[in-house]
């Protein structure tokens, strides 16, 4: 398995590895700091720097899948064609000498996973603006959009006045981890039809904008903002969001209303 760093820790920039299997689906390490697309989040890029010296781009981070197309626990680095257009992923690394049992340092292109985090803490600031459930999501380096599962028209420039607001006022952003009994409890807490979290291994991530007064009252209420499953990468506060604007609001059907999010800076 690979050891997901991200998860306790969205500003690694970068780690030691070990090569562990070389696949079609691509480099798969020990340990890495790329978060693979899920999610709604798009998958890291970066670069995997051998011992000598040389690097790999890598172009986009998946999670591994099995014969039967189950994810694996497994996090697989995706060479950049450019680098290899005719080549399989074996045979690239052959050529290069990279072998399993290598070690590396994979860094992630930082400027690219901040953008996308300050856009996944921004759609989740859209859930408080928008209580409604969500029915797509897709986060890009260059823009995000979600699609909410209502009929009303939504006003852009009084979301992007309320983002702006939930920015200025600094709410501190954490990661925590609720139980699957605790998350069957409290079903509303899923605020997604779409990405349903991963029950099974006893407890699912969560991340909390705002503060909760008390530990036993971790989904309480007050100066709560938005308290939801979610395995992505975020900013620490939402103060680092910066200027991100409602670009867009399309109609995607009779019952779904996107909202477009884009960086005003
Ligand atoms: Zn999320």
């Amino acid at each position: 398995m690979t050891q997901d760093l991200f998860r306790t820790d969205a500003y690694l920039r970068s780690c030691p590895a070990t090569v562990t299997a070389i696949t079609g689906q691509g480099i798969v390490l020990d340990r890495t700091v790329f978060y693979p697309l899920g999610g709604g989040q798009a998958g890291d890029a970066g670069t995997l720097e051998l011992a000598d010296g040389r690097v790999i781009a890598i172009a986009d981070t998946r999670k591994g899948k099995d014969d039967e197309g189950h994810f694996t626990d497994e996090i697989c680095h995706i060479p950049a064609s450019d680098g290899h257009p005719a080549l399989s992923n074996q045979d690239f690394c052959a050529q290069l000498g990279l072998a399993v049992g290598d070690t590396v340092t994979a860094r992630i292109d930082w400027t690219r996973r901040h953008r996308l985090m300050r856009f996944h803490t921004t759609t989740h600031l859209l859930c408080h603006l928008v209580p409604r459930l969500v029915n797509g999501c897709s986060i890009t380096p260059d823009y995000a959009r979600l699609d909410f599962a209502m009929t009303e028209p939504l006003d852009k420039d009084a979301l992007s006045a309320g983002i702006a607001a939930l920015v200025a006022a600094a709410h501190p952003v954490a990661v925590g981890q609720i139980t699957d009994a605790e998350l069957d409890a409290n079903p509303a807490l899923v605020k997604s039809m779409s990405v349903q979290p991963p029950r099974g291994s006893g407890t699912v991530r969560t991340i909390r904008i705002g503060t909760a007064t008390a530990d036993a009252d971790r989904t309480g209420t007050t100066d709560l903002i938005d308290f939801q499953p979610c395995g992505g990468t975020h900013v620490a506060n939402t103060s680092e969001i910066g200027a991100v604007v409602v670009t867009r609001i399309e109609k995607k059907s009779a019952n779904s209303r996107r909202v477009v999010l884009g960086f005003a800076d």
